[in-house]
């Protein structure tokens, strides 16, 4: 994966350094990705997708206030990622409490089996399960004692038999005797005979129907690019209650192939393996995989401020929907009275007599302009919804605003006496039947 991640984190780099995103930069920057993409084995029909989807989204989409055109792009391209691999969500095995939980892991000789097998007694005994490794591989020669070996490092049970005759009758046994002894998880290792899809799945269903198991796992060989799709296609269609691992992912230069082809055929990805050793296992988190294939240590920041951005936008759009007068709304109308002049020359070229409102005859110049302040020591998640504002949040408000807490005190009450009556004024209004109620 070094190589795919070093070409996207590059590419994120020069989209932080363009000074402009026009059509040409924009179709430079997608055409890099493609052949990023294309190199780590990625399918043509998953690449043009991926770009289709990039050009209109950055075509389309506002670039939200405080952000920049490259930020979104940026977003967008994480984002779009992030659903080739799967999407946000993360798969997890579902481990029943109290009872034994057997898991079987099938896939062809070679793909990493045993060693995930011991990766995955090692994830468990250290999440607090009793955990035991069953060998069901009678056919290669020396697997019997690489499985034990590797319970023995990790430090769980073990069952297998050197010269047994068959495999699902070990299997079995170690189930039997594992379930009897109150295991909380049963790890099986079979052997992959097989190479062909077809026959590999027959041989998974066989051993399944003698043990029951709770889950089983495909062991992919994520070396072999987007091949891996038609195995995991196979095993999809083949088996409810399964999830793949996809594992060597730390050497290989087509493991993006592997994941997204994988992960297009609808199957689930629940962990990855990132080396030989006992303690490189991942559970797959496309969000966190993405994040590190873009070498970005602060996007998870940049995301997190898109998505404040958009939860404020709804929120003020849900506000003006339902009429809410909130205090972003009291703000902009006191910053535009401040930005018209002097509120005194206002108020004399009304014609006369003019009154304000009851609950702004404090509305001084001078406190207009510390209402102002005082709002501007506000977030606007309480802008627009003033009623969280507690006392904690008062304080702080009155010390960014070097105002008093009865200052901010008074702006509230002034605020909720100008919603309360906009609130009976509307009630009236809408009383008068034909008035056209639009505007106001
Ligand atoms: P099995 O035949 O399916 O049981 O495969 P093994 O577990 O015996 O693994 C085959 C080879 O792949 C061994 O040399 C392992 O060390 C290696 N291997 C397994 N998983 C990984 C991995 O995540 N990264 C790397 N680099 N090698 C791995
Ligand atoms: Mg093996």
């Amino acid at each position: 994966m070094e190589s795919l991640r070093k070409g996207l984190t590059e590419i994120i780099a020069k989209i932080r350094r363009s000074s402009i995103i026009d059509e040409k930069t924009l179709k430079e920057l997608i055409r890099g990705i493609q052949r990023e993409l294309l190199k780590a084995d990625v399918s043509v029909e998953i690449v043009a997708e991926l770009s289709r989807k990039v050009e209109e989204r950055i075509k389309k989409e506002k670039i939200p206030p405080g952000f920049s055109k490259q930020e979104l792009l940026i977003r967008i391209i994480y984002e779009e990622l992030i659903k080739i691999l799967g999407g946000e969500s993360k798969y997890s095995i579902r481990l029943k409490k109290g009872t034994s939980n057997v898991i079987m892991l099938v896939g062809i000789q070679g793909s990493g089996k045993t060693t995930t097998a011991g990766k995955l007694a090692y994830f468990f005994k250290n999440k607090g399960f009793k955990t035991a490794l069953v060998c069901a591989d009678n056919y290669r020669p020396g697997a019997v004692d690489q499985l034990r070996q590797l319970a023995e490092k990790v430090g769980v049970a073990f069952y297998g038999e050197e010269n047994a005759h068959s495999a699902i009758e070990v299997a079995k046994k170690g189930v039997e005797k594992f379930r009897n002894e109150k295991y909380e998880v049963i790890i099986v290792d079979t052997a992959g005979r097989h190479k062909k899809e077809r026959e590999l799945i027959e041989e998974m269903k066989e051993i399944a129907s003698a043990i029951s198991p709770d889950e089983i796992i495909l062991v992919l060989d994520g070396t072999i690019g987007r091949q891996a799709g038609t195995q995991a296609e196979a095993f999809h269609k083949a088996t409810p209650i399964g999830s793949i691992i996809i594992t060597k992912l730390d050497g290989a230069a087509r493991g993006g192939g592997a994941l997204a082809a994988v992960t297009k055929t609808g199957a689930s990805i629940s962990f990855i393996g990132m080396g030989e050793k006992i303690e490189e296992l991942e559970l797959f988190d496309p969000p966190s995989f993405v994040s590190r294939l873009l070498g970005m240590g602060d996007l998870k920041q940049l995301i997190e401020r898109f998505r404040k951005a958009e939860a404020l936008e709804k929120l003020r759009l849900t506000a003006l929907a339902s009429g809410k007068f909130t205090l972003l709304d009291m703000k902009e109308q006191l910053e535009s009275l401040t930005k018209m002049g002097p509120l005194r020359k206002l108020l004399e070229l009304l014609p006369g007599g003019f009154k304000l409102p009851e609950g702004f005859e404090e509305a001084s110049e001078e406190n207009i302009h510390k209402w102002v302040a005082i709002m501007n020591s506000m977030t606007q998640l309480e802008l627009l919804k003033p009623e969280i504002i507690n006392r904690s949040r008062m304080l702080r408000i009155a010390k960014g605003s070097g105002t008093t807490l009865r200052d901010v005190k008074n702006l509230l009450e002034a605020y909720n006496k100008s919603r309360k009556l906009l609130k009976k004024m509307m009630r009236r209004a809408k009383r008068l039947k034909g008035l056209d109620l639009t505007g106001i």
